[in-house]
């Protein structure tokens, strides 16, 4: 077992796009192989039909694509020796599995109907019980723990439907280490005899599960805490079917939750309080409707992961920010806690800002020229880094520049009516006069020597220089706040903002 190679999967369900809690639940996965040195594995489990919903596995596999989290087998990934990764297609393995179980005393057939079930539950609910088909309920219903050998076979012979039960034990107590928990003990008394197997050769979830799991070999289960209860389940199946020996070992992630108040987070609080709760936008194809995703919202795969990785996770000093290759070193199942994270849309934004300040002026002209020379805007190219430059610092993301910093290439047609309104006197005119004037006359132009002119311009006419700053803003970019007033003042250059003053003199 010490030595086995490190395997972990993803193994999500194709019901729907992939929720950020799924995301994060992969990126663990990820963290955990490559610091290990194992493998990362993507399987598909898509044993119920009924909830298969059409381009969900392609959304799934983009996802992983654009997080750069990329398995390196499974459904659209490298070419593992495990093949098929999807569950559909693995479909003639499972039966002999079921089989091994009933042969071993483990598992039975049962063909009980629906309406046999619904009366079970009703006589159990009257009489106060659990309404499960566990150990005591099992005795009083149609299957091969009651029924006689021959009228068992006869049924499957006859082609009646069935199901296969796991045969829970009656009284034991079943013990789960887990890698973040410790040890979760559950009484085999408030365990059901789950469906492992149906007659149309289907397995359920829990059997495809723990046999994809062994004979994929798979080491270490890292999923979210919903899985927990299954958990006993699987150890008695791995008991049951001889594979105790290099059964993986589980670690149950902790819930994300909602913002506000308590619970899990769901799709609804972000529509509630305007943020993702999926990574790619999703157009439902049975609604259309469409919900909205990190991507499309401008985030940048880098500061999504990052912040993705500290839900749930803390690194061993305060540091927050990290490359992927960091949070590999870093990262370590012993440090994700127990307890739920709540998910903070503020802070996935000041994260964003981050990586965003953090690249390039460079990097963020190329990813901004698309958009400027749609806009028509004809400046060289230096120029415009140096205008990134000065807005990368003011905004969250890329697709804000353009309303923070249009005046670097276009003069401002509207100023802003509060700043003019509270700003705005009886000596404006003349002090904006006197400062284009003084503007005029200077030899260089630098943010800090306009600076010092604007300043003794100000207070030759006796004015504070702080009552006359916003307004000179405003003349100039149109705005009320924004990156460093000489900074801009600087690089529009002593004819572009001469003209800006003379226009606001015309203005007003
Ligand atoms: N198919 C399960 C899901 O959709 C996987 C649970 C597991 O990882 O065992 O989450």
């Amino acid at each position: 077992m010490e030595n086995r190679k490190v395997r972990v999967r993803f193994a999500p369900s194709p019901t729907g796009p992939l929720h950020i809690g799924g995301v994060r639940t992969a990126l663990y996965n990820y963290l955990f192989a490559k610091k290990h040195g194992g493998d990362f594995l993507l399987r598909i489990e898509d044993t119920d039909q009924d909830r298969f919903v059409p381009g969900a596995e392609n959304y799934i596999i983009e996802s992983l694509k654009w997080c750069g989290i990329c398995p390196n087998e499974g459904v659209g990934f490298g070419d593992g020796h495990h093949a098929p990764y999807r569950q559909s297609e693995r479909k003639p393995m499972y039966r002999a599995y079921a089989e091994q179980l009933i042969a071993s005393g483990n598992a039975y057939y049962a063909f009980d109907t629906k309406e046999e079930l619904d009366e079970m539950r009703k006589r159990m609910e009257v009489s106060g019980g659990t309404h499960a088909y566990n150990a005591i309920t099992r005795q009083t219903m149609k299957n091969s723990l009651t029924l006689p050998e021959d009228d068992v076979k006869q049924r499957i012979e006859a082609g009646q439907a069935y199901v296969v039960r796991i045969k829970i034990p009656r009284n034991e107590e079943v013990r789960v280490l887990d890698l973040i928990r410790g040890w979760v003990i559950v009484q085999s008394s408030q365990m059901d005899d789950k469906v492992l197997f149906k007659s149309d050769g289907m397995p359920t979830y829990h059997l495809a599960n723990i046999v994809d799991d062994y004979t994929m070999q798979i080491t270490h289960v890292i999923r979210g805490e919903e899985w927990l209860p299954s958990a006993p389940l699987h150890v008695l199946l791995y008991r049951y079917l001889g594979w105790e020996n290099v059964m993986p070992q589980f670690a149950h992630l902790p819930l994300l939750l909602k913002p506000d108040g308590n619970g899990k987070l769901s799709k609804r609080d972000g529509d509630r309080l305007g943020f993702p709760v999926f990574p790619l936008e999703w157009n439902d194809p049975a609604t259309k409707e469409v919900s909205s995703g990190y991507r499309e919202r401008g985030y940048f795969p880098d500061a999504f992961i990052n912040m993705l990785a500290l839900l749930g996770w803390h690194s061993s000093g305060n540091q927050e920010l990290f490359t992927l290759e960091e949070l590999v070193n870093e990262f370590s199942l012993e440090r994700v806690s127990k307890a739920g994270a709540k998910f903070d849309p503020e802070k996935a934004k000041w994260f964003n800002q981050q990586y965003l300040r953090k690249r390039s002026d460079e990097e963020l002209t190329e990813l901004w020229m698309p958009e400027l020379t749609e806009k028509g805007v004809k400046a060289d190219q230096t120029y415009i880094r140096k205008a990134v430059h000065l807005i990368k610092e003011k905004g969250n993301f890329l697709h804000e520049f353009w309303s923070l910093g249009s005046y670097f290439f276009i003069a401002p047609e509207k100023y802003d009516a509060d700043v003019m309104k509270k700003r705005w006197s009886e000596g404006s005119s003349k002090f904006i006069a006197e400062l284009k004037g003084a503007f005029e006359t200077m030899e260089g132009f630098s943010s800090a020597t306009t600076e010092v002119q604007f300043k003794t311009t100000a207070e030759k006419m006796g004015i504070p220089p702080g009552q006359v700053m916003q307004l000179l803003r405003v003349c100039i970019s149109g705005l009320g706040g924004g990156p460093a007033l000489f900074g801009i003042i600087e690089l529009l250059g002593k004819d572009e903002v001469v003209r800006r003053l003379e226009k606001m003199l015309d203005v007003k």
